[in-house]
Order: C-alpha cells, then structure tokens, then sequence
C-alpha cells in the first residue's frame, strides 16, 4: 500500500454488530470442527460439517467459487506443510498431523473470516509449540491495536512475540487484510515489520489478522492444484485468524466465540463488544 486510507471500508458501529453475527457463526463453526479433529477423519469430512453448520445458520459459504479457478470448498484445509490454501479431500488425517482449518461465512452481504490450527492426537512438542507461538501472536497482534494507531502496530506486535519466542519462519508472500462486503479488502495487514506505518486504525475499520509461521524456511510453493500453498523445505506450519475491530471501549473479536473477552482480559486489553 503506497497511500493511506485509500478504498478502506468503514463501518457504522450498526454494520460492525452484522459483521458480529457473520462473524459468530464462523467461530462457532470452528469450534464444531476443532472437536471433529481427530485421527481418521477426512478433511472433506470436515468441510461437510461447515458447509452444513454454515447454510443451517442462514450463512453463505464465501470461499465456496471464490477466485480463480474457483476455490471448490466450504474450508480451507492445509495439513503439515501445507500452510493455507489447502483443498479438502479424501485425505485422512493421522496422529502427529496438524491442520490449518480456515473459515469464511457471509451473512446478509457481511464476511467473517477466521482460523485455527488443530493438532490431531499426539504432535511432537515442537509444533505444539509452534501452534501455541502461532497463536499467542495473532492475540498479541490484536492486542496492539489502538484507536488512532497504524495498522503496522499490529504487525510489529505479531513479528516480535513470534520472534522472541526462536527461531521461526514468518510468511511474507500472505498478509491479513481488511474485511466487510467482501472477503479481502484493504488495508494488508504483514506479519511483519516497523510500527506506526500504513493507514489509521479507527473505528469501524474491521481487519482479518492471520499470522502464517513455519518451524523452517519463510518461503513457499504453490502446488499444481493451483491454491495449496506449502512451505519449500517441508516444514510443518501453523496459522491462525480472526476477524477484529476496535471500538472506543476497546478491542471486539468478532470471529471468537465470546468476542475474545476471555484473553484479552487476559492480556490487559479492554473489550469493546456490545
Ligand atoms: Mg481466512
Ligand atoms: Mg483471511
């Protein structure tokens, strides 16, 4: 982004509770699907549980036909190396696996966007790790936003807890992004770099956080499916998302169940959610 502020979609605090609704049913779906996890089951399997707990909710699937070619799935499903992207199918998945779910929904013209990474059974203690740093630096990210801050404040936040934490891959080629009557909209929002850049944060700005982290190379192919994006060196990843704005109040986690008042209270962060 050369300019700030340019295209950015702002919200009526009215808008921001549709976004809420679009957004609770993507965190619920997630959780259907966490529990569903496990060794032996397929990720289409996973994909028909969303799909059918998102059109039973009054939801639209939005990746479903999403781009070119057309994204041919309800979720996203990206096991091991495979870092976002990934196209459901009869893989099954085994003990020692991670899988990157991720989720979007549209509700009355409005997306919620989010994402988790689940280990099925047992994961050696180094992913686990990286799924716990993975994590902890998207709520870390979302954490330094602040009415009146720059949109890189959060990616400065997200690099240095991942970075604090050792050594590990942080992807540049895929950034978060603004989000409302569509699904990616601008401002990108990196993963990386200096604080106090790029447009302002203010209210009714919604943005889809996403920190994607490898235990290896930062670099990644595209695979001849044409949408899996997987890491060069075949190193497991982690990746997880959520759909956020800042209200005077405070910080609202539209795609969290409870709107994120949980870790951010956690994290000192006051909660803006109505
Ligand atoms: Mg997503
Ligand atoms: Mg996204």
């Amino acid at each position: 982004m050369g300019f700030r502020d340019r295209g950015i979609e702002i919200k009526t605090p009215e808008q921001i509770d549709l976004m809420r609704v679009a957004g609770r049913l993507v965190g619920e779906t997630l959780e259907l699907l966490r529990q569903a996890t496990g060794p032996g089951v397929t990720t289409l399997e996973l994909d028909t549980l969303a799909e059918t707990h998102i059109r039973d909710h009054g939801g639209i699937p939005s990746f479903k036909g999403y781009s070119h070619p057309p994204f041919p799935a309800t979720i996203c499903a990206s096991v091991n190396d495979e870092v976002v992207h990934g196209i459901p199918g009869p893989r099954v998945l085994a003990e020692g696996d991670v899988i990157s779910i991720d989720c979007g929904a549209i509700v009355e013209g409005w997306h919620g966007d989010a994402a988790i990474t689940v280990p099925v059974g047992e994961v050696a203690d180094d992913v686990r790790e990286l799924l716990r740093v993975t994590e902890e630096s998207l709520w870390r990210g979302m954490a330094a936003a602040r009415l009146d801050g720059r949109v890189t404040d959060i990616s400065h936040a997200i690099e240095t807890y991942v970075r604090s934490q050792g050594r590990y891959g942080i992807l540049e080629d895929y950034t978060g992004h603004g989000i409302g009557t569509e699904m990616h909209m601008p401002p990108n929002v990196p993963n990386y770099g200096r604080r106090g850049r790029g447009p302002s944060i203010v209210e009714g700005l919604a943005l889809a956080v996403e920190p994607m982290v490898t235990l290896g190379s930062k670099h990644t192919e595209l695979l001849e499916d044409e949408w899996t994006v997987a890491t060069v060196d075949s190193s497991m990843s982690a990746h997880f998302e959520h759909t956020f704005t800042v209200t005077p109040q405070g910080a609202w986690v539209l795609t969290a169940v409870d709107g994120g008042r949980a870790r951010l209270a956690e994290l000192g962060v006051p909660f803006g959610g109505r």
